[in-house]
């Protein structure tokens, strides 16, 4: 790594971290380790010991070119020193207003109106909200409940929450706080499978059961992500779409983890060449440089909206379009269109088909599945994440695991050796977890 970007780090207390920092999903009383990085760039991060690791998680999605990429860094800087931030009420800004004519222009043509948020879940919020507020214009109020299916996952924030995964605790965990929402069987076809309708038969009768209560479906497009790295079939999508129209209900796309080419589309609504109503975007919006959200709607819904008895949408967060923000989105998305993304996500599916195959012979293997820039090893145990970490950083790499999921999504900009030491790494880890003498300790 490039001796300029270590001249910046300092010493990282471990021990205060340990004692005083919330991590995500963690006990304060029981913290697990946790690796101090001091300087990241490409596709590497430099630990505090001196140790570099292949980052094979975009730290979450979000940093598909990369860490310190020039280009965004730049206009990051450049923003900062002219205007970091500005209330929006009452104002507007060019990184505002430029980002939105980007969005507009990038996503399917019936989506007009962008909303700026500040988080992947407050996006989801928003879009709920605009949901219920499009019912009210229409004179329907009653449409107030959100229809979505099994294994998915929307964020953390209540609402977002109440249309996670009905099996992820979060639930039963916060009692009457979390809305009861409508809940489907998730889809079953594969990807590259067969696709069977009938799947559908039960979310259907859902729809003609309670269309006059269901503001909205609301799922993440393709992939179901933290709720299993599921890829299903974009006929299944589709068939959602037919549905939401035959029953007078908006489609809300979650797409803050697919979006921005990692199933290999820009959008992964792509793959099935259907519209959204409400689209949800954040994660890789700024490169995953600084956080940021979008939540953008068609004509109709701002109509809606606005016919409303309210008459404004009842949103507004104190950092609502930050110029800093707007200025790396920007950026990341000049990146984009560049058009080096597709040839490099076609790369990476293709080195991970291959190099991953093997995996489908090893014991404790459920399952392989690639799909664009994700490579996912279903295990048949569930994993011990604090353990496998560590074993991946003794590898040189930076992979998180969960539930039974060992699985990969890197920067887009990834060489293909590095990839390899990724496939490397999961398939040695992998392996380790079926040799016999770890089935050993429960005898
Ligand atoms: N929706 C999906 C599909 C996500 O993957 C996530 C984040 N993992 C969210 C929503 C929530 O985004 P954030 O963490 O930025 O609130």
């Amino acid at each position: 790594m490039n001796k300029d970007i270590l001249s910046t780090t300092t010493h990282i207390d471990l021990q205060f971290d340990k004692e005083h920092l919330w991590h995500p999903y963690t006990s304060m009383a029981n913290a697990l380790p946790a690796f101090g990085v001091v300087a990241a760039k490409g596709v590497e991060l430099q630990l505090q010991d001196g140790k570099t690791l292949i980052d094979g998680t975009s730290s979450w999605w979000a940093c598909v070119h990369g860490y310190s990429h020039p280009k965004i860094v730049a206009a990051m800087q450049q923003q900062a020193a002219t205007l970091s931030h500005v209330m929006f009420g009452g104002i507007t800004h060019r990184p505002a207003v430029e980002l939105a004519r980007l969005l507009v222009n990038m996503t399917s043509p019936n989506l007009t109106k962008v909303f700026l948020a500040d988080s992947g879940s407050i996006a989801v919020e928003v879009a709920m909200k605009m949901a219920l507020q499009y019912w009210q214009g229409r004179a329907k109020p009653n449409k107030q409940k959100i229809l979505t299916i099994k294994n998915g996952y929307h964020g953390d924030t209540f609402a977002a929450m109440s249309v996670c995964d009905p099996e992820g605790g979060m639930h039963t965990m916060f009692g009457d706080l979390v809305t009861k929402q409508l809940f489907a069987p998730a889809p079953q076809s594969r990807f590259d499978g067969e696709f069977d309708p009938e799947e559908l038969n039960e979310i259907a009768a859902i729809f003609e059961d309670n269309h006059q209560q269901i503001a909205a479906l609301l799922v993440e497009p393709i992939m179901q992500g933290a709720g299993g790295m599921r890829f299903y079939h974009p006929e299944y999508l589709s068939a959602l779409r037919k549905l939401c129209d035959k029953y007078d209900v908006l489609l809300i796309l979650d797409e803050i983890a697919t979006g921005f080419g990692r199933t290999g589309k820009l959008f992964a609504y792509e793959h099935s060449d259907i519209e959204a109503d409400i689209l949800c975007l954040g994660k890789a919006l700024t490169g995953g440089y600084i956080s940021l959200a979008a939540t953008l709607c068609s004509d109709e819904v701002a109509q809606g909206v606005s016919d409303s008895p309210a008459g404004v949408f009842m949103h507004g967060p104190t950092f609502m379009g930050n110029p800093l923000a707007c200025s790396a989105a920007i950026a990341s998305l000049e990146l984009l269109q560049e058009n080096i993304w597709q040839k490099q996500i076609k790369s990476i599916e293709t080195q991970l088909k291959a190099e991953l195959a093997e995996a489908t012979a090893f014991d404790n293997v459920k399952d392989v599945r690639v799909l664009g820039g994700v490579g996912v090893l279903e295990m048949n145990t569930t994993l011990n994440t604090a353990e496998l970490q560590q074993q991946f950083v003794d590898l040189g790499v930076w992979i998180r695991p969960f539930s039974n999921l060992i699985y990969i999504m890197p920067p887009y900009c990834i060489t293909s050796a590095q990839l390899s030491q990724l496939t490397h790494a999961m398939k040695t880890v992998a392996k380790q977890i079926s040799l016999p003498c770890n089935e050993s300790v429960f005898i």
